[in-house]
Parts: C-alpha cells; structure tokens; sequence
C-alpha cells in the first residue's frame, strides 16, 4: 500500500457562491462524505494544507491582478465569484498542492489528493476565470521547481481545457502540459494544433474529445498516448488537474466516462509516473454522487496501483 496523503480544511466550504451556482461547498462535503463511509478513510495520511505565501503565488500570477483581488468581492468574470473569504481559501487551495509536493520530497508520502476549491487550471497570470481564482497546480509545479524537481509533467483530464496551464507553461520545455477536454467547448482553447511556443514547442499535447466520446477514447489517450509522452520527457514529479467533470452523469459537459473509465485514467496516469511522485488536485466535478465516487476510485487507485 502506498502513503497517501489526503489534503483538505473546512476553509475551503467558506469560499460561497451564489445560490445556485454548480461550484458549491457541497461538492467537498459529497467528496468526504463519501470517503468516510469507506475503508478507504483510515487508510490515508490525513493533511491540513499551508497557506500559499504571496510569494508562491506570483511565480504564476501577476502582482497586479493578486492587489485587485484582496477586498474584491462579487462576480470577476461572467461564472467566477469572489466572496469575501474566496482570496484566503484560493491561498489555501494552492498552498494544498505545495503542503503534498514538500511532504513528497521528504519521504513522508508517495501520493497525495488535495480536496479543494477552489479549482484552479483556467485561472491565468492577470485573472480568475471559470470558477477558479489562484492556478493550483501551476503554483505547485513551480514550487516543485524551486525544491528540485527539475522536470514537472501535468496531466489534466477536466473536461474543459486548462487554459491558465497551458499559457502558463507554453514557452518552457521543463514543463509538459497534457490535457484530455472535450472541444469545441469552453473555454475554446485546446486544439490539437497547439503544442507550445517558441523554446516550449512540443511540450504541450492536447487530445481534444468531441461530444459523446467515452471510455474508450480515454483509454486511448491515457493508456496508449500518455505512457510514451512520459518516458520520453522523463519527469521528477507528476501533477494531476483532476475533473470529474468527464464523467457520463456530470452536468456541465457531454463526456460519457463512466466510473471505470475513471479508473482506467488513473491508473494510467499512476502507471506512467510509477516511480515519481504523483498529486492529484481537485478540478472540476459537479454531479455529487458521481463526483464522491470517482473520488473515491481515485483514492483506491492511489493507495493500492502499485
Ligand atoms: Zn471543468
């Protein structure tokens, strides 16, 4: 069994949004309390997050943009809303990911899933966009930069394309950005045809799915196309925008994953970066049920894919 750690804190449910809105606190609660009544609960490191320090924060995003949020409440962009402890469980969210990437340079975990929200992979350098505020996984890729993971490999398999991810990375070759989304969709960025940028060029892969696809174009792209793109890139440490958005029963999209396709996903993603680190970071999932219980796969994948 593998030493998996299970980032979360109540800060996260006091990041409200309007009624209504799909990216509620209900879906941290559905993810625990779906998790406790396994006995996958006692088998995980339990973890409270750090707080993002302001400096971990703008290794991605822009001073400016970080000013205008502090005291910024209501509607940032036409789906994002900023409450007034938004910022504070934003720094919270990253500072998860950096929490699991410092616990796996000492040795103490192999694995790690931070339970957060907000979500992150569509926030850019100069502002929140699509429900996230702070780019989690980008900040923890950097942050694993500045402990000595050299080579960091984000895989991304919401169902909507990680924008911020992408642009954040696009120019650097110490960092791969490989995303599964469906396309046309939003946020509209994704296409194949984008692969990186000057230094950068062949260090981003997008595999985008058209309406309806399902398991079987997952296994594909995850078990076929991600395992060579690994190998060949030779990463230190794995990063995982987890969105179980992809799932046949999530609302906000039309992907037909199922829970086993799920399975398969991770499984590939653990198999592929069999021997370094891998933290996974809660993106997208707005079906509760399905959301709890692909959560829950996940965590079994994390504790016993060996
Ligand atoms: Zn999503």
């Amino acid at each position: 069994m593998k030493r998996v750690g299970f980032l979360y804190d109540d800060v996260f449910l006091l990041h409200e949004m309007p009624a209504g809105h799909p990216e509620s606190k209900d879906r941290l609660i559905a993810i625990n309390e779906s998790l406790r009544r396994s006995a996958l609960w006692d088998k995980l490191v339990h973890l409270k997050p750090r707080k993002a320090a302001k400096r971990d924060i703008l290794t991605v995003h822009k001073e400016s943009y970080y000013e205008k949020l502090l005291g910024y409440t209501g509607y940032y962009d036409a789906d994002t809303y900023v409450s007034k402890h938004s910022v504070e469980a934003a720094s919270y969210a990253s500072g998860a990911v950096i929490e699991a990437i410092q616990r796996c340079k000492t040795g103490e975990l192999d694995r790690a899933f931070c339970s957060v929200r907000p979500p992150g992979h569509h926030a850019e350098a100069d502002r929140a966009m699509g429900f996230c505020i702070f780019n989690n996984v980008a900040i923890g890729a950097r942050y694993a930069q500045g402990l000595g993971y050299k080579r960091v490999f984000i895989a991304d398999f919401d169902v909507h394309h990680g924008n911020g991810t992408q642009h954040t990375f696009e120019d650097d070759d110490t960092v791969f950005y490989f995303s599964t989304h469906q396309y046309p969709h939003y946020p509209g960025t994704g296409h194949s045809s984008e692969k990186g940028k000057s230094g950068g060029t062949g260090f981003t892969c997008n595999i985008p799915m058209g309406y309806g696809s399902g398991d079987e174009e997952y296994r594909e792209a995850f078990g076929e196309v991600l395992p060579g793109l690994v190998e060949e890139f030779c990463p230190d440490i794995m990063l995982v925008s987890a969105g179980y958005d992809l799932h046949v029963k999530d609302p906000l999209a039309g992907i037909g994953v199922t829970d086993e396709g799920v399975r398969t996903i991770v499984r590939s993603i653990l198999l592929a970066g069999k021997t370094i680190p891998n933290i996974f970071c809660l993106e997208g999932g707005y079906n509760l049920v399905s959301l709890g219980e692909s959560v829950k796969i996940t965590m079994e994948e994390l504790l016993y894919c060996e």
